[in-house]
């Protein structure tokens, strides 16, 4: 049973500039592919260098020109109500389109990310007049004030992971904060981010205050990065391309970028901790979206006295997963997003096979139209071992044993991550212990996983980021501070 009919969606086309849709003659033409079937379903036209140039220049102009900026921000927090609104309205046409072409099934769209992209956006329009500057300690003959304005225009480039909700997180407070956003989607994802920028405009926002390019990153992405009229980047992706554009930024501005990058994040797991409900977080944390998350709880680091017994029941909990195109109503493993990522997926864990690694279960890659990828259990005792070492980026999870809190906590950081670590215990002391060890940027303790409350920022130490997404920390980072001297 499918909740709907692929062939029956409706495919939003060409970029998304001066608040309309639009395609020019020297765009090239490429095909999309649908991760649940490997077959093309839509054409995407390509940036040429002129369209970036005009979708930057309209922003630009936009921004200085209309009355985004300089409205009141609590009537710039209305239109964005309005937005949220909008998305709200126009979920079941979303859902269709982002499941179709991403890895995301349906129902979790509905479900998961319509409702977390709507109070995303909510929460960075509440932000809007709930900032201010500050009056410095000047001599008595003078006024100091630290007042705040937007970046100008904002070069947001997001991955294909969960493709509306990246946005969100990106064009939420840059649009809250005053600014105007030029943005590219992956080139494997990127309908969605047209049909919402469509939507701003009927909510009112001024058109060229949100514009979508579409195409590649090495070219389209980076020269949106390298353009001057860009005052700062945002950007969610893998370490490599983070630190591509952190160059780009410093050689043709300088000018600052936000980067949510790559992990490797453990779930640590002692004796005390309530097994059975932690063996379905860290089954779930591992297997959600096929593992194709920045977070996923991939290292789970256990006390050797319990390590049969959990893995037993991850096992368990793994088997019970279906995989299946996005539209069907059975999947609960969907699939990986394209056939090379599953074929690097495949080759780290055969290479993590032939370094040592004990496969406990799945480590297969099934072509059915689309990829998949078996969930996969790998004991490891070298933490040198690549799946150890490596962002997989698949449902393939890592177990290592330990038998003190100290082996603990050094198997949990990690040379290279530290986007997020998970806790397992009863007890509070070991807890906040290993809250306090582990460098990662959020730490769940008796959970796993980022919530709805926008107030927590999320965002990478080490070479899992700099900067952060969501909460009022991002709200902040679109905007840059002026000192102003006023002599009586
Ligand atoms: P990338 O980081 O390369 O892609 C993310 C985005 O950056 C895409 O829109 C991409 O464009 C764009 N991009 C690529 N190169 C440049 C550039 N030089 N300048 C500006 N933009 C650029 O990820 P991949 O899709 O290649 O995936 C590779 C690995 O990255 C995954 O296996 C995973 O480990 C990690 N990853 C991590 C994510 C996270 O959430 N932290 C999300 C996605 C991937 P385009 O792809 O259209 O060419």
């Amino acid at each position: 049973m499918d909740w709907y009919n692929p062939s029956d969606t409706d495919i939003p086309k060409g970029h998304f500039i001066d608040g309309r849709f639009m395609s020019f003659n020297d765009d090239t033409s490429v095909d999309v592919i649908c991760p649940s079937t490997g077959q093309a379903y839509a054409a995407l036209n390509y940036a040429s260098p002129d369209t970036v140039e005009f979708a930057v220049s309209q922003a630009y102009q936009a921004y200085r020109t209309n009355s985004w900026a300089s409205m009141a921000p609590r009537e710039r927090a209305k239109y964005l109500f309005q937005w949220a609104e909008l998305i709200e309205k126009h979920q079941a046409s979303l859902a269709q389109l982002e499941s179709l072409g991403s890895s995301r099934p349906y129902h979790e769209v509905l479900q998961w990310d319509i409702p977390y992209v709507v109070d995303c956006l909510r929460f960075f329009a509440e932000l809007a007049d709930k900032h201010g500057g500050y009056v410095g300690a000047t001599q008595q003959d003078r006024l100091g004030m630290v007042i705040s304005q937007p970046y100008g225009v904002i070069g947001a480039i997001t991955p294909w992971n969960f493709p509306m909700s990246m946005l969100m997180w990106k064009v939420g407070p840059a649009l809250a904060a005053g600014n105007a956003v030029v943005l590219k989607p992956s080139e494997m994802t990127p309908f969605t981010s047209v049909y919402l920028a469509k939507l701003a405009v009927d909510a009112g926002i001024p058109a060229n205050q949100f514009n979508v390019v579409q195409g590649d990153g090495k070219t389209v992405g980076q020269a949106i990065c390298e353009h001057s009229l860009i005052g700062k980047v945002t950007f969610t992706g893998s370490t490599a391309t983070g630190a591509a554009i952190m160059s780009t930024c410093a050689l043709k501005g300088p000018k600052p970028s936000t980067l949510e990058l790559g992990g490797k994040s453990p779930q640590v797991v002692f004796a005390d901790a309530d097994i059975d409900k932690t063996a379905l977080t860290v089954a779930k944390a591992i297997t959600g979206n096929a593992g194709q998350v920045c977070v996923s709880g991939s290292r789970l680091i256990i006390h050797q006295d319990i390590a049969e017994t959990f893995s037993q029941k991850v096992l368990s909990h793994f088997s019970q997963l279906r995989m299946g195109p996005t539209w069907n109503k059975s999947t609960t493993l969907p699939p990986i997003i394209s056939a090379g990522q599953a074929q690097r997926i495949n080759s780290i864990v055969n290479q993590s096979i032939a370094q040592g690694a004990e496969r406990l279960c799945g480590g297969e890659l099934i072509n059915d139209g689309g990829s998949f990828f078996t969930p996969t259990l790998l004991a490891i005792t070298d933490n040198n071992n690549c799946a150890v070492q490596q962002e997989i980026f698949g449902p393939v999870l890592t177990m290592q044993t330990f038998d003190s809190d100290e082996q603990a906590w050094a198997l949990a950081s990690h040379e290279t991550y530290g986007l997020a670590a998970g806790i397992h215990t009863q007890n509070l002391q070991r807890a906040l212990t290993g809250m306090r060890q582990i460098e990662a940027g959020s730490v769940w303790i008796n959970r796993y996983g980022r919530s709805f409350d926008h107030i927590m920022p999320t965002g990478g130490f080490k070479q899992s980021g700099i900067g952060k997404d969501i909460g009022v920390e991002a709200f902040q980072a679109n905007l840059k501070t002026k000192s102003v001297l006023i002599d009586f």
